[in-house]
C-alpha cells in the first residue's frame, strides 16, 4: 500500500512572517489524518532551516523546491542537495515545469537533480507534465512517457523517488484535466515505472497530481485512479485549504 502524499510548492512565496500558517498546519492537522498521509511543505531555500526547526516531530515535514546536481563548488548563487539535507529538509522537488521554462532545464538535468537528491539522503518529488500544445496534439502520453524515462534515475524505488504529474496548462490556471485523463496518464506511468524497475519497486513509487488542486475538487481529483496524492502550489499557502485539500483522505 502506498501511504498517500499531500505536498505544498511555496514557490517564489513567503517571508520569516509566514511561518504562523505551517505553525497552523502543524496545530490544527487532525491525528486521524496526520496517521494516513504524509504532509510536507516546500518553501523558499530562506525559510528551510526556520521550517524544519519549526516542524520538528510534528506530522508536517519540510522539503525545497530545487537543487544543484553537484554536492558542492563555483556555483554562485545555487544549493546542493546536501545543504538541503543540512537545513533540515527531507524532499527535494526537481523538474518543476517553471523551472523547465524558465532555466531550460531538460530531462538529463533533472535526473542528474534526483540522482544528487538521493546522494544526500532526500526524496525527489520528480515533475512531468505536457503543455496544451502538446495536449491538443494528442501527444501527452508521449511527452509524459519521454520525461519519465530521462528524468528518473536508474534504480528508483519508492523510498527516495515521487513522482508529480503536472500538466503545464492546468497549474495556476484553475483548469484541470478530467478524472478520466489523469487516469489514462497515471496509469501509463504505473506501468511505465513498473516495466522499468519491476513490479514491487514500481508498484511502491508515489505518483502524485498537480494543477489547480484546491478544497472544492481535492476530493475527485484525488479519488482518480493511480493517484497517491497531490503537489499544490496557490493553496498550499494558506493552512486552512491546504489542511482542506488533505481532508480528501479523511
Ligand atoms: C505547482 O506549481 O506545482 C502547482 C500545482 O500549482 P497550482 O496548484 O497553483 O496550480
Amino acid at each position: 500500500m502506498r501511504r498517500p502524499l499531500v505536498a505544498g510548492n511555496w514557490k517564489m512565496n513567503g517571508l520569516a512572517a509566514s511561518i504562523v500558517e505551517l505553525d497552523l498546519m502543524i496545530k490544527d492537522c487532525p491525528a486521524t489524518l496526520a496517521a494516513r498521509i504524509d504532509l510536507l511543505v516546500c518553501p523558499p531555500f530562506t525559510l528551510i532551516e526556520e521550517f524544519a526547526a519549526a516542524a520538528a516531530g510534528s506530522s508536517v515535514m519540510i522539503g525545497a523546491q530545487d537543487c544543484h546536481p553537484k554536492p558542492s563548488g563555483a556555483h554562485t548563487g545555487d544549493i546542493s542537495a546536501e545543504m538541503l539535507k543540512d537545513s533540515g529538509a527531507r524532499a527535494v522537488i526537481v523538474g518543476h515545469s517553471e523551472r523547465r521554462a524558465d532555466h531550460g532545464e531538460q530531462d538529463a538535468l533533472v535526473r542528474a537533480k534526483a540522482e544528487a537528491a538521493r546522494r544526500a539522503g532526500l526524496i525527489a518529488i520528480i515533475c512531468v507534465g505536457e503543455t496544451l500544445a502538446e495536449r491538443e496534439a494528442g501527444r501527452t502520453l508521449e511527452v509524459v512517457g519521454r520525461q519519465l524515462s530521462g528524468s528518473v534515475p536508474d534504480g528508483a524505488t519508492g523510498e527516495e523517488v515521487v513522482i508529480a504529474y503536472e500538466p503545464v496548462w492546468a497549474i495556476g490556471t484553475g483548469k484541470t484535466p478530467t478524472v478520466a485523463d489523469i487516469a489514462e496518464v497515471h496509469g501509463l506511468i504505473r506501468r511505465e515505472l513498473s516495466a522499468r524497475f519491476g513490479e514491487a519497486a514500481g508498484q511502491s513509487i508515489r505518483v502524485l497530481y498537480g494543477g489547480s488542486v484546491k478544497p472544492e475538487n481535492a476530493r475527485t481529483l484525488l479519488q482518480a485512479q493511480d493517484v497517491d496524492g497531490a503537489l499544490v502550489g496557490g493553496a498550499s499557502l494558506k493552512a486552512r485549504d491546504f489542511l482542506a485539500i488533505a481532508e480528501a483522505y479523511l
